[in-house]
């Protein structure tokens, strides 16, 4: 699309957000003047969240490092000089030649949804380290207890069509504030609201969201599937099944049947800390409307049942047939329902014959700070950071800085800007932002691809992700042909047939041939074809088969020095640690802020707007107190995810959260959390 004057763009939104929205870039001379949502396409509406209609701002940000960068102060003094592209890639080439010569596990690759794309994500950055034999790297950090969970029950990553909520008479959000993460999804939740629906939230903390529902559940963390099964206790109880669809399409019904007998709602109204009344009143409406759906989010699954929540709140469709109308059952991640090619993405078989160890993104403290040995292999030597920033998001600051700051540790990050992790940088690479590079999108909240082509030429000396990993390949004599592809041919590659390329490029956007209620006969991708209440495959690891409530590694009230249970959700302008440093999005959040119900806060002696720490075993954390009611009596919101070096004392959320994991999928236990409020 182009006029004399200007030229539109058609684009995708690459950041970690369920909505991925189709972008409209307007170009004039060379330079992006403005990025919009793109009316044609119909999640997106012509509406972007104010994070990314900011996206100019951030493109062209001054701080934006423009070339390569070489560290000239000691480790972590964010002290840097430039360097040219040639003599900083020929210094990495070598220095990752004489590990893999010692042993090439020593090099461990981070990287994670900074770009959702598919082929900035991981495609040549993988074939890369797969010819290497670096270790492999568990990408665990956001959703994979939910994800585990997900398969073990429905089969994949699937579920009901996101557009079909408009039309649901009964809408449960759970575990999700989607004013502020699912934009989209709540416009389409408002369309029901105004058709009749009922909105339940389901979450710790009292959203923006939760204001506009007909009903808030204010559960305290980690008590989700308690909740699940005390509903599924009320449905059996009043005979709300649709046992036709139990008998047909699911697989594990009287074991199930029997936990969810043992959990009464006023047992599960004394683990949930929430009204009886509430839980009775959530089943007679989930077992006495259709459709019902729920839209469920990965907030609820950070804690050490998550895997297990999942799997019991993804049992309640099946059991009222809820499956049998499109707008009824669930939608967590529709990710499964896409065809990505990865294998001819990311090339494993460059492997060859080796096996190498997968370390878990998760632990990169405990990882970094590893001195190596028979079970663990060689210590890490390099780190090669992409598309992340693992010093602010990690879990345990105090451990992951330690691990930064060996002096022994080869770092390089690919980056827009100096984060807190490329503080810690051997080198810093500049990376084009979305606007400079192609890349294809699949996604987690809806059911389209969407094509990005680049609107403007790189800034400065930044280069594309793939094209960094090509000039490395070639520094090391990498000379297999699918080193030398085009970021084009990768975006063809990465959906081959299932998709129609040249209607991506006329378009921007294709929706995937999906049935409109995919499960209403059954038919899911599980082993058995049915909704799996029990797996075999979890009984065969040694695990429960059947979903359970499992209690927090750190259950509100074990422990008397940290009376307080602590989540933290994402501050509303700022998506995990992306847009921190956009002035204008700072200036809205203005500081880093703890919520703090009043009666919480007045036994402390802590006044609104004061400066409290936060702390237990692990670290201390100093932010602004919000004394507000969007914080539950014992639990307190830290809302995230700051820079540390944006914060009150140079530290995050993350200086209090741990490095233990999930039931299910390896995952961090960010809202597992126990600390103490004082006034500081
Ligand atoms: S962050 Fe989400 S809502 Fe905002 S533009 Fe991107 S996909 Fe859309």
């Amino acid at each position: 699309m182009s006029s004399a004057a200007a030229t539109v763009v058609r684009g995708a939104c690459p950041h970690d957000c369920p909505d991925t929205c189709a972008l409209l870039t307007t170009v004039e001379n060379g330079r992006a003047i403005k990025v919009q949502g793109n009316p044609a396409h119909a999640m997106t509406d012509g509406v972007l969240c104010t994070k990314v209609s900011r996206y100019t701002e951030r493109t062209y940000h001054p701080e934006r490092v423009l070339t390569p960068l070489r560290r000239v102060g000691p480790k972590g003094s964010g002290r840097f000089e430039p360097v040219g592209w040639d003599e900083a890639l020929a210094d990495i080439a070598t220095r990752l030649q004489a590990l893999a010569a010692e042993d090439p596990q020593t090099i461990l690759p981070y990287s994670y949804a900074g770009t959702m794309g598919l082929v900035q994500g991981e495609s040549m950055s993988a074939r890369f380290f797969h010819r290497l034999g670096a270790s492999l790297l568990d990408r665990t950090i956001c959703a994979s207890a939910g994800a585990e969970a997900l398969t073990q029950t429905l089969g994949n990553k699937v579920g009901m069509k996101v557009q079909h909520f408009a039309h649901s008479r009964l809408i449960v959000i759970w575990g999700s504030n989607a004013i502020g993460s699912n934009l989209h999804f709540w416009r389409i939740a408002q369309e029901a609201k105004r058709a009749g629906a009922r909105l339940v939230c389901i979450d710790p903390r009292k959203s923006e969201t939760a204001d506009k529902c007909h009903e808030h559940i204010a559960l305290l963390p980690g008590t989700d599937a308690a909740l699940a099964l005390a509903l599924m206790h009320e449905l059996i109880v009043h005979g709300w099944l649709d046992q036709d669809y139990i008998d047909r399409y699911t697989l594990g019904w009287d074991g199930l049947r029997a936990r969810a007998l043992q959990w009464p709602p006023e047992r599960a109204a004394e683990v949930c800390g929430v009204p009886v009344e509430q839980i009775r009143r959530l089943a007679r409406d989930w077992g006495t409307t259709q459709p019902a759906a729920i839209r469920l989010n990965y907030g609820m699954q950070r804690v050490r049942g998550g895997g297990n929540a999942v799997r019991a709140i993804a049992c309640l469709p099946a059991l009222t047939g809820a499956w049998r109308h499109p707008a009824g059952g669930l939608l967590m991640s529709s990710s499964g329902h896409f065809p990505v090619r990865r294998a001819a993405l990311q090339r494993p078989d460059l492997l060859g014959q080796r096996r190498p160890r997968t370390l878990n993104m998760s632990t990169i403290g405990d990882v970094l700070t590893h001195p190596g040995d028979a079970e663990f292999g060689p210590p890490v030597k390099a780190l090669i950071v992409y598309n992340s920033n693992p010093v602010a998001v990690a879990p345990h600051s105090a451990r992951v800085v330690q691990g930064f700051g060996r002096e022994d540790l080869f770092t390089v990050v690919l980056e827009h800007f100096q984060t807190d992790t490329a503080d810690w940088a051997d080198y810093i690479l500049p990376a084009t932002t979305q606007l400079e590079h192609w890349d294809i999108h699949t996604t987690y909240g809806h059911t389209d691809v969407l094509l990005n082509r680049p609107a403007i030429a790189p800034q400065g000396q930044a280069r594309t992700n793939t094209d960094i990993f090509r000039a490395l390949a070639a520094r090391m004599g990498f000379d297999e042909p699918c080193f030398a592809e085009t970021d084009e041919q990768l975006c063809r590659q990465a959906i081959g047939d299932a998709q129609d390329f040249e209607q991506l490029l006329a378009h921007g956007f294709a929706s995937l041939p999906i049935p409109e209620a995919p499960f209403a006969q059954g038919g899911f991708p599980t082993p058995s074809g049915k909704c799996e209440f029990f797996s075999q495959r979890l009984a065969d690891q040694g695990l429960d088969g059947l979903p359970d409530h499992l209690p927090n590694h750190e259950p509100l009230g074990s422990d008397a020095r940290y009376p307080l249970a602590m989540i933290s959700p994402p501050a509303r302008n700022f998506l995990n640690s992306s847009f921190v440093n956009v002035q204008s999005l700072r200036d809205i959040e203005a500081e880093p802020l703890l919520e703090i119900h009043p009666q919480d806060a007045s036994v402390r002696g802590i006044a609104d707007g004061g400066v409290v720490e936060v702390f237990n075993d692990r670290g201390r954390y100093r932010c602004k107190a919000r004394v507000s009611e969007r914080a539950r009596p014992g639990v307190v919101n830290g809302l995230g995810i700051w820079w540390r070096k944006l914060g009150l004392n140079g530290t995050n959320v993350n200086e209090l959260t741990s490095q233990k994991l999930t039931d299910l999928g390896r995952a961090p236990v960010f809202y597992d959390c126990l600390v103490e409020v004082s006034a500081a």
